[in-house]
């Protein structure tokens, strides 16, 4: 191994690759680096503030192939329900499955494998700042200073929504839910089918719905999800999941055997991608899709593009993983909810009422060519959306 780096003066240590934050992007960068072989002699440093022991997120996303993470994939649907007020179908996802991997299993796994590799260190401090200074990146933690070639930031130093309120034609919604995973005595469940979004739910404090992921016939995860700009209180939640189980599902028995809880930014505001030597990542790297909350998958497409450039000797700043375009849509998308030009369940039915689920998954996935794009927006109500489409065409202009 050629481990020749030498720390820049007062600096304690010096790195290739420093890792800030060992959350989703930070593992899934780790991971991919661990199987590729120009990693092998490259010092890595992976920073967190806390060692990982709590299963503190559930993360659910499609694929059709088997991904870097099949081995710990907890379950899988192949069918999945949609429920509204206005329409309801069950809808089969093959050659798609929706796949759920528990956070504490993808933790373990990547951070025992890293165990392995004497290449990386790992070190748990709070950290202060990233900052590039000349040729090198640094980190900041209150006891060190580390510096590098790169580093991958995946930590939001500064609240990002009083930034965003401050922007003109920037929306700023809140996917904010509860989840609770629920242990029945009689068997309630299908566990090969999912429900993906139960829009039947009362709608007077926004878009409101709720999922069930049944991983046995008498367990499941129900999470009741809002977009709205603010959150609830702990209480709301815990009703609104309450009166779901009684009135939709019919169960009145059960234990909640764990409680998730959760905030993730649905906004059009642009989150940095980093600046010279430091590479953002995760949602600190704008890889949440703001119209959905979606985030896993663009995790994993975007450390890949980067284990890509790093190995082409390219600059992981230029990475582009989605088209423009789909900034634009979901600005579109965050217009008419945030300006309640068309309720979230509406619209969403009008979606999966008109649409084949595979194109659905695309479009979310931000997969699609522009003749399914067209058909996508055929099918909703154009009166609503073809007002909002050209302000956000004007503004995107304009910028
Ligand atoms: C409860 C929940 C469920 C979700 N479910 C899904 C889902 O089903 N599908 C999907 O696609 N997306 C989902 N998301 C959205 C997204 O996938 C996750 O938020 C994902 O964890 C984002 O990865 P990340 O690496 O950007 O952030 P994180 O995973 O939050 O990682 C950031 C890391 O930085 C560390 N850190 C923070 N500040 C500091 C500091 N000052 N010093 C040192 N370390 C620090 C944290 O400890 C953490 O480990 C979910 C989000 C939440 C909150």
């Amino acid at each position: 191994m050629n481990f020749s780096k030498l720390p820049l003066p007062g600096i304690k240590g010096a790195y290739d690759y420093i890792i800030t934050g060992a959350g989703c992007a930070g593992l899934s960068l780790l991971k991919r680096m661990m199987h590729h072989s120009l990693f092998n002699d490259k010092k890595i440093l992976l920073i967190d503030k806390a060692e990982k022991s709590l299963n503190d997120k559930t993360w659910c996303f499609w694929e059709q192939q088997s991904g870097i993470f099949e081995d710990i994939v907890y379950h899988r649907w192949q069918q999945i329900d949609f429920y509204s007020n206005d329409f309801s179908a069950r809808f089969d996802l093959l050659p798609y499955q929706y796949k759920m991997i528990r956070s504490i299993d993808l933790y373990t796994s990547v951070l025992d494998e890293a165990k392995h590799h004497p290449n990386i260190d790992i070190v748990y401090e709070d950290i202060l700042l990233v900052e590039n200074v000349a040729n090198a990146a640094v980190v900041k933690t209150i006891a060190n200073e580390f510096c590098a070639d790169y580093i991958f930031n995946s930590i939001i130093f500064t609240d990002w929504k009083p930034q965003a309120l401050l922007q003109k034609h920037t929306y700023v919604l809140l996917q904010h839910f509860k989840g609770w995973l629920i242990e029945t005595n009689k068997a309630a469940f299908d566990e090969r089918i999912a429900t993906f979004m139960d829009f039947r739910v009362e709608q007077n404090k926004g878009t409101s719905f709720v999922y069930v992921l049944p991983m046995a016939k008498n367990k499941a995860l129900v999470e009741c999800t809002l977009f709205s700009e603010n959150i609830l209180q702990q209480h709301e939640y815990d009703a609104a999941l309450k009166n779901y189980l009684q009135s939709y599902l019919n169960i009145e028995d059960y234990n909640v055997i764990h409680t998730e809880f959760g905030i993730i930014p649905m906004t059009n505001f642009k989150f940095s991608k980093g600046e010279k030597r430091i590479i953002n990542i995760g949602t600190a790297g704008g890889q949440t899709k703001s119209s959905s909350g979606y985030t896993f998958q663009f995790i994993q497409k975007h450390s890949k593009k980067i284990i890509n450039a790093l190995i082409n000797q390219n600059d992981p700043l230029n990475i582009k993983v989605n088209a423009s375009r789909f900034y634009l849509y979901d600005s579109i998308l965050l217009n008419v909810l945030s300006n309640k030009k068309m309720s979230g369940d509406k619209l969403f039915a009008q979606l999966f009422k008109n649409n084949p689920i595979k194109v659905i998954i695309k479009f979310l996935d931000n997969e699609t060519n522009f003749k399914e794009e067209l058909k996508i927006m055929n099918s909703v109500s154009l009166t609503t959306f073809l007002p909002a489409a050209i302000k956000e065409v004007i503004t995107a202009l304009l910028r």
